[in-house]
């Protein structure tokens, strides 16, 4: 494993990419009611990152293990899909829909990496409190990701907070980001307290929880790419990339 250190000038361009991000995501997730499709919303994104003069970071990306290239600017996933949905003219949402939106931005050469839940219409009583919940494990993982803390410390928390009301998906976690979208360490949304990498100020980090009303067990799709829930209950998804300093950690997908 080796973790990056970010100089101050990487930090500040993830910072400006960050609010960047931010913005696009925030506006992307405005547009998500009831008649778009999920082709529609993905155009979207990309056109307004473009217009950033940034690079949408999962277009053609090639993950670890695989050979296809992801052929969308956005990761959506709506309902019972957990994360890497692919957007299609064929999805319509609807009132009552819940949709994830992940989206990772190249600004001059560096990444960061951001998705959020949202509600289409009006939602289930339980679809709305899953929403907050996995917001809220978010923010208690950050809470949790101070300089000296470890990898482990985020895990716990979240997984603590969560206390057995949802299913936490284990496969899928958190990880370093800024040089490449994908870097070391992978940060679990469960974990032992004081265990595994420990954070040090300048390390870049997503965090990002993916939380089911049910159990944990997740399938993926003959596309290669959507993974949903075993059980068909529906899923939600909210990450932020964050600077590790000496106390709080830094949020830097945020306006
Ligand atoms: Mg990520």
């Amino acid at each position: 494993m080796s973790v990056i250190i970010k100089t101050q000038k990487q930090i500040d361009i993830i910072r400006e990419g960050g609010k960047i991000l931010a913005k696009v995501l925030a506006k992307t997730a405005k547009k998500a009611q009831p008649g778009i499709s999920t082709f529609e919303l993905d155009k979207y994104a990309h056109d307004l990152i473009k217009a950033e003069g940034g690079i949408p970071a999962f277009l053609h990306y090639i993950p670890e293990g695989m050979d296809i290239a992801f052929p969308a600017s956005i990761c959506i996933s709506v309902n019972n899909a957990i994360v890497h949905g692919i957007p299609s003219k064929n999805e319509i949402l609807k009132a009552g829909d819940i949709v994830s939106l992940d989206l990772g931005l190249k600004h001059k050469g560096l990444f960061t990496d951001h998705a959020v839940t949202v509600a289409v219409g009006v939602v289930s009583k339980k679809d709305k409190k899953l929403i907050e919940d996995t917001k809220k494990a978010l923010e208690v993982g950050i809470m949790a990701a101070r300089g000296g803390n470890t990898v482990g410390d985020i895990g716990h928390a979240i997984e603590s907070f969560v206390n057995k009301r949802y299913g936490i998906v284990r496969e899928l976690s958190g990880h370093g980001v800024g040089v490449k979208i994908h870097e070391d360490p992978y940060i679990p949304n469960y974990g032992k307290a004081g265990k595994g990498q420990k954070l040090i100020p300048g390390m870049i980090i997503a965090i990002e929880p993916m939380l089911n009303l049910g159990s944990d067990h997740i399938i993926s799709m003959d596309d290669g790419y959507t993974i949903k829930t075993a059980d068909g209950k529906r899923s939600a998804h909210f990450e932020h990339t964050l600077l590790i300093t000496e106390g709080d950690a830094e949020v830097l997908t945020i306006i």
